[in-house]
């Protein structure tokens, strides 16, 4: 099989057999050059001198992988009091970090505020909240200028249905609402949703906000969000987001801008995904064969407290199968790989073609960097997995622990 990990030298010095092994299964694997690689692309595909490129926290806030982001020259965005605490840990500063907030009280936006840190927040009711703890301040606001983007309707955050952003036909609301606690709006923001495969809803976004932008005179900065989408299935030859072109698009159009509105404004993209997806690798272990009526089930430990992106949103990712004993040659079978939860949802991986496999051998889940570790959880109690880094010297260091008993019972009172 033509691997990805093959292809990249995923594992470095070791092979996913000694991960196991050493560190137990479920595991976590990342890739520090494959990370760093990421950052670099999407810190140079656009030419515009004031540009910066903020992380977007939640997609993986590993302490370990925050700092390789951050010395790559990333800023980065939080989404909640506990992002900016894991944020700060691993280094970064305040005036490196935006507060994009949704429905939060006024404590979180508090928190925010007292450390400094710039803050968006997404309706007239929340800018009223913000007016009050920090009149006089400056702030910025997340709009909706109707465009959306995404894999699945639960990823898309602008357009029509949605619950994020002021809309465009409130900017007279808002403008009312900044003057009654002399705000001073220094930027706005918008995220159209995660994912997108090709570049031409994202320009439109961002030209749309430019559009808005016009209407206020003392930007400091435009936030044009995230989404930017990665090939889930390369074996099938899907190809990566034309990011070269879509680069050439937006400097363009942010040169221009710049020319006639200020030319130090500074412009912001928020990856998540496309930083962190790639480089990661979930590993795991088959433990039982079945046949259910013609469906040859795969058992596995990869239950969708593990990952869960699949039963959430339908999502594909591919396998790679590594045999612990030499396979039969050539022999591949039709199979549905799934977790040890009880869901019957719990399924991995529906119908694929994969090489024969016999309990012991070990399954990897491909793209699992973003989204993965993040939305696990100890449902079933179960333990979350380890985390362990491929260091660009080939080397092995675990980044996180996996969860122990004790941490299941270590938040009930005596
Ligand atoms: C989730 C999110 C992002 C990142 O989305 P990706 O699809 O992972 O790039 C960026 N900005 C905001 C406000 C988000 O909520």
């Amino acid at each position: 099989m033509n691997y990805y990990t093959s292809q990249t030298n995923f594992y470095g010095d070791t092979k996913p057999e000694q991960l196991i092994e050493q560190f137990g299964s479920p595991l976590y694997v990342y890739n520090e050059n494959i990370l760093r690689s990421r950052c670099r692309e999407m810190m140079s595909f656009i030419d515009y001198p004031n540009l910066s490129v903020h992380y977007s926290t939640k997609a993986n806030s590993n302490l370990e992988l925050l700092k390789i982001i951050r010395s790559e020259g990333l800023k980065a965005d939080a989404l909640s009091p506990g992002e900016i605490f894991v944020l700060l840990k691993a280094g970064f500063k305040p005036e490196d970090l935006l507060y994009v907030c949704n429905n939060v009280s006024e404590q979180e936006m508090r928190y925010a505020i007292e450390h400094g840190i710039m803050t968006s927040v997404d309706s007239i009711s929340q800018l009223h909240t913000y007016g009050k703890i920090n009149p006089g301040g400056k702030v910025a606001i997340r709009l909706n200028t109707g465009i959306g983007a995404g894999h699945h309707e639960k990823v898309v955050t602008g357009g029509k249905k949605t619950k994020f952003g002021i809309n465009i036909d409130k900017i007279d609301k808002v403008k009312e609402t900044l003057n009654l606690y002399k705000l001073k709006l220094v930027g706005l923001t918008q995220h159209i949703g995660s994912l997108f495969m090709e570049g031409e809803p994202y320009v439109e976004g961002v030209k749309a906000l430019l559009e808005i932008a016009k209407g206020f005179n003392d930007l400091e900065f435009i936030d044009f969000g995230g989404g930017f989408g990665i090939p889930y299935r390369k074996q099938d030859g899907e190809k990566a987001l034309a990011l070269k072109l879509l680069g050439e698009k937006l400097s363009d159009i942010f040169k221009a801008f710049a020319n006639t509105y200020n030319p130090n404004i500074k412009f912001i993209i928020e990856p998540g995904r496309y930083i962190v997806a790639e480089c990661g690798v979930l590993l795991g272990s088959v433990h039982a064969l079945k046949d259910n009526k013609g469906t040859q089930y795969v058992g596995t430990d990869i239950g969708f407290n593990v990952i869960s992106r699949p039963i959430l949103y339908d999502s594909y990712h591919e396998i790679e199968v590594y045999h612990s004993k030499k396979p039969c040659k050539d022999s591949f079978t039709k199979v549905t790989i799934v977790g040890n939860i009880c869901e019957s949802g719990d399924i991995l991986a529906k119908d694929r073609q994969l090489p024969s496999m016999r309990e012991g051998d070990i399954i990897a889940v491909m793209d699992a960097g973003a989204y993965g570790y993040a939305l696990s959880s100890n449902y079933n109690n179960r333990l979350r997995p380890a985390e362990v880094l491929i260091k660009k010297d080939g080397q092995v260091v675990q980044i996180r622990k996996r969860d122990s008993f004790e941490d299941l019972i270590k938040n009930f009172l005596d």
